[in-house]
């Protein structure tokens, strides 16, 4: 970057050509005066604060965008340009309410701040006059607007469109009436706002403030502790601000390596579940149908009797345990640990089984590593085009799909998105391919069809880096785009285009979630995910890779850490013996070398009686599994269940004792985000009544076993244990771990962590390609249940729904589920918008309200599952997968009819 010679207060400054100079003088630290600028947004140069005395230039310039330039002298606080800040700020604060002892940003307002530098005082304002009268408004559940405090500084309108992307405001009317808003001025809940906050956590005055934190504290009151998030796999760092043990905001962290400041709805606002009074405070125990309260000691006593006594008759493997993607790395190594030491069993496992089981087998099979190949950022800004399929990023992963929204639209990088639905990021793709539920292996095959007889792959690649391409193009030329697309119900030039456009653009990233996953081809799904991209030359690069976008948040770390059935912490194989011989040396006990049942053989083994106890931490299979009403017969048939979380769900009310653990803002440890980033996780805020750490319930309840060593004093203590005996986090600790977190695998202290996996040459050596058949799904529609059921999730709702539905306003505004019809479908059964329908499988029925249009696909209907009152899984089908063990929640076949 060529240098410039400039002066600033008489003072030399080396600058580089191209910053304004207000950039040259922060970085000299030399500080100039903003309002409206911010250093994430793009400069508007309107509030006229920031001006500056430039020799030569006739008038004062703004020097947020005035550009240095050779020899330049700067004055940053002459008399004149004192003086035009006053008046500028006299102007800003003419129609200012001047409210200030009564608004919730004093002492935080940027206003405020610079009236009182420079001796503006709003009693002597030369300028006042007329006031706004605007009704603040609070018509929706996060956000107050109180116009009357704006000063049209615009960094909401920017934070909007160049932070999430979604211009849902603009600047409306003119001269005194300008205002801020969305379109025909209606409320935000009637916008295409995201509520993601951004404009909230930019504004300098008081014009928007989170409703939640109305009342609840001074600025100067707040601690802040800085966590991460506990919903999605993005892993957004969180600055929560805390009084009295209460969280009473989330502000941005600016450097979070994730999510660079920006949040999501659930991240921003979602995180009053925490004070909910359905918290668990107390060990419950069943007696006569009814929970009545106990102590601990009386709770921990009857669990580790009642499980050894199971495991002394029936044996070890008569136990199943359920860790959890939510919960910390160190808990779930805690839990895994119980499991094989202290029960005797591989019988653990957790909800990675129901999301992402495919993406472990599948990519170890293709590239001899299970996780997603590249980092949000390098994918973020260098992708030349985003495949995405099988994932609606921008309500699944939203700081994610905010990123890729932007990129597309700022740097033209190209988006082709696969989905049945027409879902909110297919609005920006160059190519909305609406292939039928469980038809991807055949789209995919289609796809790589073309790039091999057009020969548009790239053949060094292939040639150099993989195995196998003779079985792969013997497969795929099976599938001309004619045929492919007749499987998938689309045209064969959608096809043709696709090939083209990912020929065309490179590198590119392959991003996907569950629709790829929850298939009983999911396996396969994944290994035709990594024949493209391995065809395509796109591993191992920036910008490209294969993607797997975790569900929850710590469903990457809950699998690094061993919940599974058949490897230990770092994937090492139970049926290995030195595996085994390893983890037996350092736990101090025999294992079994047998493979575990995963979740849903658990669940199945409890109605034949191969399993008699269940120990389930932190997961809700009565809501989260397929074909609910048969999960819950299993559970009630099991001689003991045990429920460790912090709600009462509807698998707890099963259970015969209940251990009140802690949420994430309550307790220390790590998380492993979607892109293998480790994390820290501070706990903010004390747990409520008895609960206890979840670290800390295992570790007892295994010494009552009769074990000690899941007996810890601290969640470092656990990691300093797992570490070492994990390969891919051998160099992790918690006093390593900043706020940039380390991205797996670190092998050893000193190692920096590894943000792109395959760079030169495979985890497995060669890359290798697998020929897939497309195969249907288990269950296809049929003259009795005539359409395909899918299922996922919504933007304001996580999961089972077991926090949000607990957070009053993710809850007010997305209230109750509903049945997602095409416009055909509903015509042919006579159903209109907002009626209320019954849905029903072959396994069982629900009742919701319809919403009509064209957003599934002809055929398709669409429903959230974190609705307990209309459970989508009370119709999903428990066929597997039969090398991963996912079941197929994403097909079924349905029928829908008026209630
Ligand atoms: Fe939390 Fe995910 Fe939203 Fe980030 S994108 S704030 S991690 S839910």
């Amino acid at each position: 970057m060529a240098k410039v010679n400039i002066t600033i207060n008489d003072r030399q400054v080396v600058a580089e050509a191209g910053q304004t100079v207000l950039e040259a003088a922060t970085e000299a630290g030399i500080e100039i005066p903003t309002l409206c600028y911010h250093p994430a947004l793009p400069p508007e140069a309107v509030c006229r604060v920031c001006v500056v005395e430039i020799e030569g230039q006739r008038t004062l310039q703004p020097s947020c965008t005035f550009p240095v330039s050779e020899g330049m002298e700067i004055k940053t606080h002459s008399p004149r340009v004192v003086e035009a800040r006053r008046v500028a700020l006299e102007l800003l604060i003419s129609d200012c309410p001047m409210d200030c002892t009564t608004c919730e940003m004093n002492g935080n307002c940027e206003l405020q701040d610079l009236c009182y530098e420079y001796g503006v005082n709003p009693e002597e304002a030369r300028f006042a006059g007329e006031k706004h009268e605007y009704p603040i408004d609070d018509s929706n559940p996060f956000i107050e607007r109180d116009y009357n405090k704006c000063i049209l500084c615009r960094r909401c309108v920017r934070a909007c469109e160049y932070m999430n992307g979604v211009e849902a405001i603009g600047s409306l009317w003119r001269g005194f009436e300008t205002k801020i808003g969305t379109a025909f001025d209606a409320g935000l809940q009637d916008s295409p706002c995201e509520f993601c906050g951004m404009c909230v956590e930019v504004c300098p005055t008081g014009a928007l403030i989170p409703i939640e934190r109305k009342g609840k504290g001074r600025e100067w009151e707040f601690r802040h502790v800085q966590t991460t998030c506990p919903y999605c796999g993005v892993g957004c760092q969180l600055d929560l601000n805390i009084k009295d043990n209460r969280i009473v905001q989330v502000r941005s962290v600016w450097d979070g390596p994730a999510n660079h400041g920006l949040t999501c709805v659930k991240g921003r606002f979602g995180f009053d579940f925490n004070e909910s009074p359905d918290r668990l405070t107390r060990p419950l125990i069943k007696k006569d149908g009814q929970f009545v309260e106990a102590t601990w000691d009386e709770a921990l006593h009857l669990v580790a009797s009642r499980l050894s006594e199971i495991k002394e008759k029936h044996g070890s493997d008569a136990i199943g345990v359920l860790s959890s993607a939510k919960c910390t790395n160190e808990e779930n190594y805690a839990m895994q640990k119980f499991a094989r030491a202290v029960i005797g069993t591989n019988n653990i496992d957790h909800c990675a089984r129901l999301c992402h089981a495919p993406t472990v087998t599948g990519l170890v099979t293709a590239f001899g590593s299970g996780a997603m190949t590249n980092s949000f950022d390098d994918i973020a800004e260098e992708a030349e085009i985003y495949f995405i399929i099988g994932s609606n990023t921008t309500e699944q992963h939203p700081v994610l799909g905010m990123r890729i929204r932007q990129e597309v639209k700022e740097r033209d990088a190209k988006l082709i998105v696969c989905d049945p639905r027409e879902i909110p990021i297919a609005d920006f793709a160059d190519l909305h391919i609406c292939q039928k539920p469980g038809t991807d292996v055949a789209l995919l095959n289609g796809i790589m069809n073309v790039l091999i007889t057009e020969e548009l792959y790239d053949e060094d690649f292939v040639e150099g880096r993989t195995e196998n391409f003779e079985e792969l193009k013997e497969t795929v030329l099976k599938y001309p785009p004619e045929r492919a697309a007749e499987i998938c119900g689309i045209t064969p030039d959608e096809i043709v285009e696709a090939a083209h456009l990912l020929a065309e653009n490179r590198p590119g990233a392959l991003l996907y979630a569950m629709g790829i996953t929850q298939h009983t081809c999911g396996h396969q799904n994944v290994l035709s995910t990594a024949n493209l991209q391995m065809l395509l030359g796109n591993m191992g690069l920036p910008g490209g890779g294969v993607n797997p976008l975790r569900g929850q948040n710590n469903v990457q770390g809950a699998c690094d850490l061993g919940a599974l059935v058949n490897v230990y912490p770092g994937y090492q194989k139970v049926t290995d013996p030195a595996a085994r011989e390893k983890f037996e040396q350092a736990w101090g006990v025999k294992l079994s070398p047998k493979v575990g049942l995963t979740v849903v053989e658990m669940i199945n083994a409890a109605e034949t009686g191969e399993v008699k106890a269940m120990y389930i931490m932190g997961e809700n299979p009565m809501m989260s599994d397929p074909d609910i009403k048969h999960v819950e017969e299993c559970l009630k048939s099991l001689d003991f269940l045990v429920v460790q979380d912090i709600f009462l769900t509807e698998t707890a009310q099963l259970a015969d004792v209940v251990l009140p653990g802690v949420s994430g803002f309550e307790k220390d440890g790590t998380y492993t985000n979607s892109e293998r980033r480790i994390q820290m996780v501070h706990k903010a805020v004390d747990p409520p009544g008895e609960a206890r750490q979840d670290w800390w319930i295992v570790g007892e309840v295994a010494r009552r076993i009769g074990y000690d060593g899941l007996t810890y004093s601290s969640p470092k203590e656990i990691m300093d244990e797992a570490a070492p005996l994990t390969p891919i986090y051998g160099g992790i600790s918690h006093d390593r771990l900043d706020t940039q977190g380390l991205q797996w695998p670190c092998p050893s202290p000193d190692h920096p962590g590894t943000p792109i996996l395959h760079v030169g040459k495979f985890a497995r050596g060669l890359g290798h390609f697998t020929g897939v058949e497309w195969q249907p799904p288990a269950e296809e529609p049929d003259e009795e249940y005539p359409l395909i059921l899918t299922t996922g999730r919504v933007l304001y709702h996580w999961h089972t729904g077991t926090l949000t539905r607990r957070s009053k306003g993710l809850d007010a505004i997305y209230p109750e589920a509903v049945v997602e019809l095409n416009t055909q479908d509903a015509a042919k059964l006579g159903i209109a918008d907002g009626q209320i329908v019954k849905v029903t499988s072959r396994r069982g029925e629900v009742t919701a309200k319809v919403q009509v249009s064209d957003k599934p696909k002809p055929g398709v209907v669409f429903m959230p599952w974190h609705f307990a009152e209309a459970a989508a899984n009370k119709l999903t089908i428990a066929a597997l997968d039969p090398t991963s063990k996912i079941p197929e929640l994403k097909v079924c076949a349905v029928k829908v009819e008026a209630a």
